[in-house]
Order: structure tokens, then C-alpha cells, then sequence
């Protein structure tokens, strides 16, 4: 098969242009083209008026060694590469140990799943209930401002990406296409096949509940094991060497090979993995708001005339800016058309995120505001710092929300002008239960509020309109990434814990869901040849 790249095609082509296209560039004539395959179609929409799909296509074609010798110095014209998963390893006949996988958000489900299509039976404990019960609960703080410590946005199954805009692309380097057996796996899962072919695929929230249900069942019929409300609360560590966790039933499970996929919400199992003596580190993240703006306003930005065509839905954005102080501020985790969402797993804090249906359709647009926070401004050097450094401003968040799970919230004019905001404008801001208007500029540090305030206006002249008076800005954002990592080896175990793999969000190694379970993968990987070595 060959591959080509960039082959660029204006929004409205016909679907037969693609093969004449491909004719013109490879100089053939149409008839020698057996079968086109779209690999991969994105759009480049920097020019409004004139927006260009840009295509991957792998393509059968008649004479293929000799177009590929006659385009040899052609980047953009190779043979198209494998990128068919094999496994590393096979399990024994004779099982003498079962792996164990703690957490079962993405990185935890890819390191079962591929732990189990190997043949080694991986026993998961996550601390969470089973997705539908854990739904409930999700909307109880949203409804009924109730929450379940250890059943919400950031615990349970499915892990913290399952009430989401289900975004599944991310800017690792993957030279083995892991990223791809991720999307194949979600696909036999009931995912859109398009999440295969198109540049920045989503699946929103639903899907992904009852995605995250069938691979539960596929990893349990190829035995291994999931429980829920095992919550982890205790390493056994024998000469440096994992030897099995206690439960917080009191119940011990043995083994030497232990994946601890966490997730960046684990503050209390990270306080505890620490006072054991796991090596870990701080490490930077970022703070900010979530700011809304009417989604036909970003989508007349970006798409221009083309706003609301098909093949390219609701708009999203990345922006970013170097503030004087040297602060970077940048969006975070855009959500086109959804809602913002209480994501807190601790009582009397407040935390924000954003989530969408896969229609896309709410009338808001929501992406984190964010700026980046180095452990220099944790005010301490305990790897833990920066936990407690997003304790407080969550706390303050709660406090300035009026102590009900609301969230404080701003209108952009007054937060520029610096006074506090009082009502309503003309952007119903999405966070449920509530928001309480007020100042955000005590929310978080001086100089994240200085960094935003310059950066607002400088968006404003890349999308007409950011700094609208009524977008809303609502607090806060924290959980951007983990304030730790769990560093580890060559062999993805721990520095000085052998057995124990620290894997995705939670151990500093992904950020988002691909990356999470790509990072699942290379895990399941390391664990299933340590354990045949
Ligand atoms: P997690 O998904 O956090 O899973 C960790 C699991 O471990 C949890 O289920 C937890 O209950 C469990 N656990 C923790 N401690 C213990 C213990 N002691 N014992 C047993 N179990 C334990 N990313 C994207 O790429 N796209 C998006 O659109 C997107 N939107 C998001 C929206 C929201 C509201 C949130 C909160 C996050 C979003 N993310 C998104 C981020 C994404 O969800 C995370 O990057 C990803 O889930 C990390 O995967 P993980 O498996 O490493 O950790």
C-alpha cells in the first residue's frame, strides 16, 4: 500500500475528487487505483474564507514499486507503515502470580486490557463504583449539591475523562502507533469508527460510559478481574521489593507486580505511597478559571461562512500568551458546545472542568484559562507541596461560592475593570449547581490574575470578541495535570521500588485520555516482560 500526505482539497469537494486528486499527484491514470483508504482528514482553517481538508490516504494502486521508486525523494509519497499492535509477551500456561492494576480510569483499562489479551489476568481495584451507580452519584453534587468522596467526577470507573468532552488526541511522540491499538480498542467498543480517521476526534459523555461497560466485560472474559469500591489504602513493601497492597477492608492482596494508575486526584494514596518511601517528586502544573463564551461566536471566528458545516462541527481553539511577568497563559482542555462541571473530590472544595455530549450542541463554548505554576511557588519542598498549594485554592473557591459546592464566577468585563460582578449578562454561565457572582481576582495568586488580565485583551484580537463583557469566568481550575510525578525507570518501575509501576495522570507520565492509556500499554508491556523474564 502507499501512503500520501497532504493531499488538500477545498471543504465543499465532491467525494470523487479525492481519487482525482490522488491520480493527478501520483501522475497514474484513475483506472490504476484499486482502493482508497482515508487514513487520517483534518482541515486547515487559517484562511476563513477559503477552508482546506487536508487528507492521509493509504491507496492499492497498480505498479506500487515503481511509483514508489519514482517518488522516492517525495516525503509526502511512502509506502504506508505496519501499525498493527503485537503483543511482547505471552503469559505462561502455568500462572503463578496475577498482576495487579490499581485505578481503572484510561491508563489502568488499557493496562488490564492489554495485560489480559496476553494471558495474564490482571485483578483491578478501583475505589469507585462501576460506571451507572457512579453517574448517580456525579449528579448528585450537580443536582443536589451532595458529594461522594469516593464516587465522582474524578473516582469511579471509566476514570476522570468519563464525564467529558471525550477528546482523543494528543501531542505525544508515538513511534509504535500505541495511540492507534487505544482507538481500535475504543472503536470495537462502540466508539464512532471516525475517532480512527479524523484529526481531533471526541466522543463525549455517554459513549463513554457504555464504552468504558464493554471493556470491562472483555477483560473479565478473557479472565481478568475487576472490583469496585476496593479502595487501595497501603503498600506492601518487603526490601525494596512490592510484594501486594491492603485494601481498606483490611484485606491483603499479593503480588510483585503492582500498577499504580492513579489518576491526579489521589491526594490521600500519594500521602500514603510517600510516607512508605516511594520516591516521588514535585512537579509543575497549572491554575486558572474556565471562561465561556457563546459557541456561534467562536465558530463565526473561526470557520467564517463555513460555521455549522458538517465535517467541521463545533469550533474549538488553542491560544496562548507570554505575560510580562513570565507567566504563560494558555486554553486548557477546550470543550466546544458543553458545559462546565463541579469536579471536586473533596468535600468543602471547588473545582472546575469541562465536559460535552458528543453533539456538541450546548450554546456555550468552555475552555480552562490556565497559567502555569512551577514548585518554587508551593512555598515548599515536600514532593506533597503542591497538593496542598491547590488545596487552598479550592478551599477559597468553596468559601467564595458561598460554601454550597456553587462556584464563584466573574463576568470578563468586571474582572478587567476590577470590580466584582453582581448579576447575569448576556452568557447563562453552564456550572451546576450554581454561581455566585463576586470577585475572582482574590481567587487565586496575584500574579495568575496579572498574567490573566494582560493575556484576555491580547486574546480578544485572535478571536474577535474573547474579551466580551458577559463571557463568564468561573473558578477554579486546579486539576490541570498532577502536581507530582511518581518517577520511574527504563522499566516503568519506580526508582526505588522494584514491582511497582507508577502509570499515567496520577504518576506524572500522560495527560488526557490517549496519552493515558498509550501510557496503560507501555506499562502492560513492561509488567508482562518483567514477569516472563
Ligand atoms: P484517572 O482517569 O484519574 O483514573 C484513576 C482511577 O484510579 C480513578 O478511577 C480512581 O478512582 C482510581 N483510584 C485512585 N486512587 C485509588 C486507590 N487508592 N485505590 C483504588 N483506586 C484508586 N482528557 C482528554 O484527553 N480529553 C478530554 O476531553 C478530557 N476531559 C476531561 C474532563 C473532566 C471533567 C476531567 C475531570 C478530566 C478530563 N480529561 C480529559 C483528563 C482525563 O480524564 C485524564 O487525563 C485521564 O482520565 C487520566 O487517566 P488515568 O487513568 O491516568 O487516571
Amino acid at each position: 500500500m502507499l501512503r500520501l500526505t497532504e493531499l488538500r482539497l477545498p471543504i465543499d469537494h465532491q467525494p470523487e475528487a479525492i481519487k482525482t486528486a490522488i491520480a493527478k499527484k501520483l501522475a497514474i491514470s484513475e483506472a490504476d487505483i484499486q482502493h482508497i483508504h482515508i487514513h487520517k482528514r483534518s482541515y486547515d482553517a487559517r484562511k476563513v474564507s477559503q477552508i482546506i481538508l487536508i487528507y492521509i490516504v493509504d491507496i492499492d494502486v497498480n505498479h506500487e514499486a515503481k511509483l514508489l521508486a519514482k517518488f522516492k525523494n517525495d516525503p509526502h509519497i511512502q509506502a504506508s507503515p505496519d501499525m498493527a499492535y503485537k503483543f511482547v509477551a505471552q503469559a505462561p500456561s502455568t500462572l503463578n502470580e496475577r498482576p495487579i492494576i490499581v485505578g481503572f480510569g484510561p491508563c489502568g483499562i488499557l493496562a488490564a486490557l492489554v495485560l489480559a489479551q496476553m494471558g495474564f489476568k490482571p485483578i483491578v481495584l478501583e475505589r469507585g463504583k462501576e460506571v451507572r451507580q457512579r453517574t448517580k452519584d456525579t449528579w448528585g453534587l450537580w443536582r443536589k449539591n451532595i458529594l461522594n468522596p469516593e464516587s465522582n467526577v474524578q473516582f469511579g470507573e471509566g476514570g476522570a475523562g468519563t464525564f467529558s468532552d471525550g477528546k482523543l488526541y494528543s501531542q505525544i511522540k508515538d513511534p509504535r502507533h500505541l495511540g492507534r491499538k487505544v482507538l481500535e480498542e475504543f472503536v470495537k467498543a462502540g466508539a464512532p469508527e471516525e475517532i480512527l480517521y479524523i484529526s481531533k476526534p471526541h466522543i463525549g459523555t455517554f459513549k463513554l460510559v457504555t464504552m468504558v461497560e464493554t471493556i470491562r466485560q472483555t477483560i473479565e472474559s478473557l479472565g481478568g478481574e475487576i472490583r469496585f469500591q476496593q479502595k487501595v489504602v497501603d503498600v506492601l513493601i518487603d526490601n525494596g521489593q512490592m510484594r501486594g497492597v491492603r485494601l481498606e477492608n483490611g484485606e491483603e492482596l499479593h503480588s510483585r507486580h503492582v500498577v499504580m494508575a492513579l489518576g491526579h486526584s489521589a491526594r490521600d494514596t500519594f500521602n500514603m505511597l510517600h510516607e512508605r518511601g516511594v520516591y516521588m517528586e514535585a512537579k509543575p502544573f497549572s491554575i486558572g478559571f474556565r471562561i465561556e463564551h457563546p459557541q456561534g461566536m467562536i465558530d463565526r471566528c473561526r470557520f467564517g461562512k463555513f460555521a455549522g458545516h458538517p465535517l467541521l462541527g463545533a469550533a474549538d481553539y488553542k491560544i496562548v500568551h507570554h505575560a510580562k511577568n513570565g507567566r504563560a497563559v494558555y486554553s486548557f482542555c477546550m470543550c466546544p458546545g458543553g458545559t462546565v462541571v463541579a469536579a471536586t473530590s473533596e468535600p468543602n472544595r471547588v473545582v472546575t472542568n469541562g465536559m460535552s455530549q458528543y453533539s456538541r450542541n450546548e450554546r456555550n463554548a468552555n475552555s480552562g484559562l490556565v497559567v502555569d505554576i512551577q514548585p518554587s511557588d508551593f512555598g515548599d519542598n515536600s514532593p506533597l507541596a503542591g497538593i496542598a498549594f491547590q488545596r487552598i485554592w479550592e478551599s477559597k473557591a468553596f468559601e467564595l461560592g458561598g460554601g454550597t459546592y456553587a462556584a464563584p464566577a466573574q463576568l470578563v468585563g468586571d474582572f478587567l475593570a476590577g470590580r466584582p460582578s453582581t448579576q447575569v449578562g448576556s452568557v447563562e454561565p453552564s456550572y451546576k449547581p450554581a454561581v455566585n457572582w463576586c470577585d475572582l481576582s482574590v481567587a487565586l495568586p496575584d500574579y495568575v490574575i496579572a498574567a490573566m488580565r494582560e493575556a484576555l485583551p491580547e486574546f480578544d484580537k485572535k478571536i474577535k470578541g474573547y474579551a466580551m463583557h458577559d463571557a463568564v469566568l468561573t473558578g477554579v481550575e486546579t486539576r490541570t495535570s498532577s502536581p507530582l510525578r511518581i518517577t520511574r525507570n527504563q522499566q516503568c518501575q519506580s526508582l526505588n521500588v522494584k514491582g511497582l509501576f507508577p502509570a499515567g495522570e496520577g504518576a506524572g507520565y500522560a495527560g488526557g485520555i490517549l496519552s493515558a492509556g498509550v501510557d496503560g500499554i507501555k506499562v502492560a508491556e513492561a509488567v508482562a516482560l518483567s514477569m516472563t523474564m
